[in-house]
């Protein structure tokens, strides 16, 4: 199933695609996240890693993905804790596993769930396989507080924060989001609509936010176009605030034709925050190349 469907938020399926996309994998990642959240993300993780479906990947469908959600794929290892706790012998019969060939795969994979259940022993044990990365092995942590890890150990992972999907729509930010939707939508001069954007989100946190009101402003648009029946001029909307106003349906049916496209710039808007780049130059680049979209006729 692609990762937006684990239950994590916009930035973290992002995240997750942007690394798995290339192919070019790691040698190993820290998972952190509420226990069940960052597990689920190390294996679906895992299975982006082995599958061979040709859309989004993972596919949850093809063979090595079923397996891996089965739990019985060859060359996928899992260590869990065990009395509270994982113990040397755990990372020393890992280690013993890793050294072997992949069996169906060209690559060996660990799943440590809990990791930060690894005793200090544990985790300077396993330290050695890190700091000497065998080519084609995939080590992934899951754990709950991966400031419970040693430190040694986090640096030398890719750590990946596991974070839920708001589930409360935060109803000031949607009406931010549909009030610059509309600025958009109706070609208001460029410098009205950034002033509009840097008072809505003036920092990384807020814009992250509008960010995925974005994203459900412009699903909700695509889906009410839609419904009034696709490509008819002036989209029936009912109810639609924007409608109302002189020329808004028609900029919202202008918005929902582009919204596959919009999507992906709101997405790629995300995971450029989520890589620190500056606030501010993302969010205008955002807006200029909505712009720029839209005048081009989607
Ligand atoms: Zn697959």
């Amino acid at each position: 199933m692609p990762f937006r469907e684990l239950g994590v938020n916009v930035r973290t399926a992002n995240r997750l695609n942007a690394m798995s996309r290339h192919g070019d994998f790691s040698h190993a990642y820290a998972f952190s996240g509420s226990e069940a959240l960052a597990f689920e993300a190390a294996r679906e993780f895992v299975k982006a890693a082995y599958c061979v479906g040709s859309s989004e990947r993972p596919c949850g469908e093809c063979l090595p993905c079923r397996k891996i959600a089965h739990g019985n794929h060859e060359d996928v290892i899992y260590v869990t804790a065990d009395g509270g706790s994982i113990k040397v012998a755990h990372i020393e019969e890992l280690q013993s596993k890793l050294r072997n060939k992949p069996f169906s795969a060209s690559r060996v994979a660990a799943i440590i769930r809990e990791a930060d259940k690894m005793t200090p022993q544990s985790q300077n044990k396993l330290l050695k396989t890190l700091e000497e990365p065998a080519p084609g092995y995939i080590i992934a942590l899951a754990t709950e507080n991966h400031e419970r890890l040693l430190k040694t150990i986090l640096s030398r992972c890719v750590l990946v924060k596991v974070e839920p999907e708001a589930r409360q729509t935060d109803g000031e930010t949607d009406a931010k989001a549909a009030a610059l939707i509309e600025m958009i939508g109706n070609a208001r001069p460029y410098i009205e609509i950034t002033k509009q954007l840097e008072s809505a989100a003036p920092d990384k946190e807020s814009s992250l936010a509008l960010l995925e009101a974005l994203e459900r402003a412009v699903h909700a648009l695509a889906l009410s176009h839609a419904r009034a029946g696709g490509g008819a001029e002036g989209g029936k909307a009912d109810g639609e605030e924007a409608s109302k106003r002189s020329g808004g349906a028609a900029a919202n049916v202008k918005l929902a034709k582009a919204a596959p496209k919009l999507v992906s710039l709101i997405e790629e808007t995300s995971r450029d925050l989520s890589y620190n780049v500056s606030n501010k130059y993302a969010m205008r680049n955002l807006v200029l190349r909505v712009v720029d979209l839209l005048e081009a006729g989607g």
